[in-house]
C-alpha cells in the first residue's frame, strides 16, 4: 500500500500542464469502481470534459480535527491504522489564527504542542513510514483554540469581526491588513519549516451574513468603493441599497487570501519538485454559499486557485450525497480534483462503515478523484475504522 508521497504533487504539475495545453503523460483509469464503463446520461455529459482519474486513486483521505491523530503522543499508531484501512492522505488540523500544534514563532503555541511536542514533525515522520501524504489543515478565520487573553487583545486592536448588531465574534476580520499578514506569515513559516505534501484550508469564509461590520470594514469599504460613503451604516450594506456591492466586497476579501496562499504554495513547492498542493474544505451547496458565507469556491476553481476541492457533503442520506456530488462534478469540471467530504462522524451526522463505503462507491460511480472522510478520532479509530476498507481493489489490481 506504500506509495511515494510525491505522487500527488507530480499529478498537480501534470494537471497544470494540461491546463495550459501541454501534452503530459498521466496514468489513466478508464473504468468505474465496478469495472464497468460509465453509461448514464449524466456521466456521458461530464466525462468528455474531465481528465480520467489516475489509477490507483491518489486521494483516499481522512481529516483529523485534533491534530494528534487518534492516539495523542503516538502518530505512528494512527498512520499504521490508516494505511491498513486503505487511506493514503491524512489532513491533520495543525493551526488556526490563534493556535499552532508546533513550535511556531508567528502563532501562539497550543497546549497540545506543550503536552505532546511538535505534531507536524511527528505526523510527517509517521506518515512517511507508512506511505501517507500529509496535507496540513489550516483553520483560516475562526479563532479556534484561542485563550481569553488573546481574544481580548485582538478585540482591542479591532481585528475581530463585529455583527451588524454590534456583537463581537471570535473570527478574524478578513479585511484587516494585519490579519491578512498574520495568516500569510503563518503559511510561509509552516512551508519554510516542513516539507508537507499540501495545505488544506478550512473556515475559509465568513461565519455567515452576520459578519463583518466592524469599524475597519466600514472605513476600508468606503475607501475602496467607487460609490464612497455609506449613508446608513451598517443597514445599507447588510440588507439595503449597498448590499450587493458589499457582498461582492466580502467575497473579494476571502478570495484575496486564497490568492496569497496559492502564491505561497507555488513558491515553496518550487524547491521540492513541484507545487505544494492546495486544497480546501468548502460547503456542499454551491452557489448558495457565495452570498451567505462569501465562499465563492466555484470561482476559485475556475481561476485555478485550488488543486483539490473537498465539499463537506455531510449527510446520512445516500441520495442527497449523490445529488450534491453530481452537481459538484459539473461545477468543478476539469479545473481541479473533486474529492467530496463524507461525514462519518460530523456534527449531527453519524455513518456506519457500510454507509461510508456506499458513499465512497457513489463518488466513484460519478468519477470523482477521491474522497475525504470526517473524522479520525479515538472513537472512529475504535468503532468505525476496523470495519472499513477504503482501498479500491479493482483499481489497485489494474495498476499492477
Ligand atoms: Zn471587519
Amino acid at each position: 500500500m506504500n506509495r511515494p508521497a510525491t505522487s500527488l504533487r507530480m499529478m498537480a504539475v501534470a494537471w497544470c500542464a494540461l491546463a495550459i495545453g501541454v501534452a503530459v503523460a498521466v496514468p489513466l483509469g478508464s473504468t468505474s469502481a465496478a469495472g464497468e464503463p460509465s453509461r448514464s446520461l449524466l456521466q456521458a455529459d461530464v466525462l468528455p470534459q474531465k481528465p480520467k482519474t489516475p489509477s490507483p486513486e491518489a486521494w483516499r483521505a481522512i481529516w483529523n480535527h485534533s491534530g494528534t491523530g487518534a492516539y495523542p503522543g503516538n502518530w505512528d499508531r494512527s498512520a499504521r491504522l490508516l494505511d491498513e484501512r486503505g487511506f493514503n492522505v491524512v489532513l491533520p488540523n495543525m493551526l488556526s489564527p490563534t493556535t499552532a500544534h508546533y513550535p511556531s514563532d508567528v502563532l501562539p503555541r497550543s497546549q497540545t504542542f506543550r503536552r505532546h511536542g511538535d505534531q507536524v514533525a511527528g505526523c510527517l515522520k509517521a506518515a512517511r513510514r507508512h506511505g501517507l501524504q500529509v496535507h496540513v489543515w489550516m483553520v483560516c478565520y475562526k479563532c479556534l483554540g484561542a485563550t481569553r487573553d488573546r481574544l481580548d487583545e485582538l478585540e482591542r486592536d479591532g481585528r475581530l469581526q463585529v455583527s451588524a448588531q454590534g456583537e463581537v465574534l471570535d473570527w478574524l476580520c478578513p479585511s484587516s491588513p494585519e490579519n491578512l499578514r498574520l495568516l500569510v506569515a503563518a503559511v510561509e513559516e509552516l512551508l519554510d519549516r516542513y516539507a508537507v505534501d499540501g495545505l488544506h484550508l478550512d473556515y475559509i469564509r465568513y461565519p455567515g451574513r452576520k459578519g463583518c461590520y466592524c469599524d475597519g470594514c466600514r472605513r476600508r469599504f468606503q475607501a475602496q468603493s467607487p460609490q464612497g460613503r455609506v449613508r446608513r451604516w451598517p443597514t445599507d450594506c447588510f440588507n439595503g441599497e449597498r448590499s450587493k456591492e458589499y457582498a461582492d466586497w466580502r467575497r473579494q476579501r476571502v478570495t484575496g487570501l486564497v490568492e496569497r496562499i496559492r502564491n505561497a504554495c507555488r513558491r515553496h513547492g518550487a524547491g521540492q519538485g513541484g507545487a505544494v498542493v492546495l486544497s480546501a474544505a468548502v460547503f456542499g451547496y454551491y452557489p448558495d454559499c457565495r452570498n451567505s458565507f462569501a465562499q465563492d469556491w466555484g470561482h476559485w476553481v475556475q481561476r485555478g486557485l485550488l488543486d483539490v476541492v473537498c465539499p463537506m457533503n455531510y449527510t446520512e442520506r445516500l441520495d442527497e450525497f449523490t445529488l450534491l456530488v453530481r452537481r459538484q462534478v459539473k461545477t468543478v469540471g476539469r479545473r481541479a480534483r473533486l474529492c467530496p467530504g463524507i461525514g462519518a462522524a460530523a456534527a449531527g451526522v453519524s455513518l456506519s462503515a457500510k454507509q461510508v463505503e456506499e458513499q465512497i462507491d457513489a463518488a466513484r460511480q460519478l468519477h470523482t478523484d477521491g474522497f475525504t472522510v470526517f473524522d479520525l478520532t479515538p472513537a472512529t479509530a475504535e468503532r468505525l475504522l476496523p470495519k472499513l476498507q477504503v482501498a479500491n481493489e479493482a483499481r489497485e489490481d489494474e495498476a499492477r
